[in-house]
């Protein structure tokens, strides 16, 4: 493709800049102080990997609006089929009177998750929304209440959601009463339990067998990569084993996709690097290149146990989100854009896999495609290092790179550009991130 920026970090001022502190100052007047931000650094447009601040500066993507923008930002086709469509019809509510993007998304999403069977979508606004409606639909259809979600899970911040969420700080904090009947249970997480997948596998099944008993769960979702949990990528053999356990006592198995999926790990669909066909997926952030737009998807038996008018929404599938998903998928197709992923794990691989050799504070490096996370410790051990983790936040967006935070105890610096960035770029945005790791070493010297 081609791109309207240069694809090249490129600082005029400090970061953030004057206009970028002055945009600061009224948002401090206006926007509520719960809309935390990462980085104070106000952006004006975007092209590939690069953003582009309202001073000038271009400043490396390496977190895509937390993996949204995968195929680049303002990708100019999608901005296309947008408009055009905005110009056509932004509205009916697909409950009233449908219009066939609906139907075209929901088919696209049949034929690209995995699994031999029919299949159904419901679309929706938002990933929390998805999740919402995917416990609805599981509940109705196994007549069960029980949630499960795992260890370390992010699945929103609804209140529902919140309750499915891992840690309290700072998605719950001071805002519950949450709902009953959702349990976390124990994930796989290679590097600090050491279990085999299978032997993971056993220990969550007991935690469930044991805490809330199998024929009361209606649901057991999963990310089959960890985003904000911080990358974990369980064991091979641990889903499989799971979705086993599922099968055999009737829960839905249901694969949150929404920041995994849609091409970012160089696969479709994150769960198909574990070989599991989950019964339902959700997806969201990636898949209509910003604009709002998620779904759940799954076995039409499933799908269709819910009433007419039990699921839905105002907004949901709406025509404009719907138009530039379309594009979304035409250009995964068309440009390779898994291939791209495998491309861009090649290269992160080789750049940045020896990092827990090189330096003392990383105590792993994981990923697949265009999803890394980057887990630091504490010299010598594997205390998390959350300190290290804000220093090096905060050395790589003042010199022009943005990554992002993962993990429970906010030690995983999360990597997830677009698959279009260059090996320019990674190395570029590599040896800053070098750069950030040897500063700390020499201000705690
Ligand atoms: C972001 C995310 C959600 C929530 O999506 P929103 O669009 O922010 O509501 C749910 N699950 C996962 C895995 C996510 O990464």
């Amino acid at each position: 493709m081609t791109f309207t920026v240069p694809q090249a970090r490129k600082l005029l001022t400090e970061l953030p800049g004057p206009k970028s502190v002055a945009l600061q100052e009224r948002r401090e007047r206006s926007v509520s102080r719960g809309a935390g931000t990462l980085a104070n650094i106000y952006m004006d447009h975007g092209s590939g990997a690069i953003l582009v601040d309202v001073d000038g500066n271009q400043l490396i993507d390496l977190g895509c609006g937390i993996g949204v923008t995968t195929i680049g930002h303002a990708h100019p086709e999608v901005a296309a089929a947008a408009a055009a469509q905005a110009g056509k019809l932004t509205h009916t509510l697909f409950t009233v009177t449908p219009y066939e993007n609906y139907v075209r998304v929901a088919e696209k999403l049949a034929e690209i998750t995995p699994g031999d069977f029919e299949k159904h979508s419901i679309l929706v606004n938002t990933g929390a929304e998805a999740v919402e409606n995917a416990v609805k639909i599981a509940r109705k259809f196994t007549g069960r209440r029980a949630i499960v979600a795992l260890d370390h899970a992010f699945h929103g911040r609804t209140n529902l959601t919140m309750a499915m969420t891992y840690r309290p700080w700072p998605e719950r904090a001071g805002m519950g009463p949450f709902p009953g009947e959702i349990y976390s249970v124990p994930i796989s997480y290679p590097y600090r339990d050491g279990l085999s997948g299978e032997e993971a596998a056993e220990k969550t099944i007991d935690y469930i067998n044991t805490h809330i008993g199998a024929s009361e769960v209606a649901a057991f979702f999963v990310e089959p990569i960890q985003g904000d949990g911080g990358i974990i990528i369980p064991a091979p053999g641990y889903f499989k084993r799971l979705s086993e356990f599922c099968t055999e006592n009737g829960i839905v198995f249901v694969a949150d996709e929404i920041q995994a999926g849609l091409a970012r790990t160089g696969v479709w669909f994150s769960i198909e690097h574990h070989g599991v066909v989950p019964d339902l997926i959700t997806t969201a952030k990636g898949i209509a290149g910003g604009f709002p737009l998620a779904a759940v998807t799954g076995r039409a038996e499933i799908m269709d146990a819910v009433q007419p008018g039990g699921i839905g929404g105002t907004f949901g599938g709406n025509p404009v989100s719907t138009a530039a998903a379309l594009a979304v998928f035409d250009i995964i197709e068309r440009d390779g854009l898994l291939e791209q992923a495998q491309r861009v794990e090649k290269a992160l691989w080789a750049r940045i896999g020896d990092w827990a050799d090189r330096f003392d504070i990383v105590g792993d490096v994981r990923g697949k495609g265009a999803m890394f996370g980057v887990e630091l410790v504490k010299p010598g051990t594997k205390t998390p290092n959350p300190e290290a983790l804000a220093f090096v936040l905060k050395y790589v967006t003042t010199h022009g790179v943005i990554a992002l935070d993962a993990g429970s105890w906010d030690s995983v610096l999360r990597i997830m550009p677009s698959v279009v960035i260059s090996e320019e770029l990674i190395n570029d945005a590599a040896s800053v991130i070098e750069d950030a790791f040897e500063a700390l070493a020499a201000a705690s010297a």
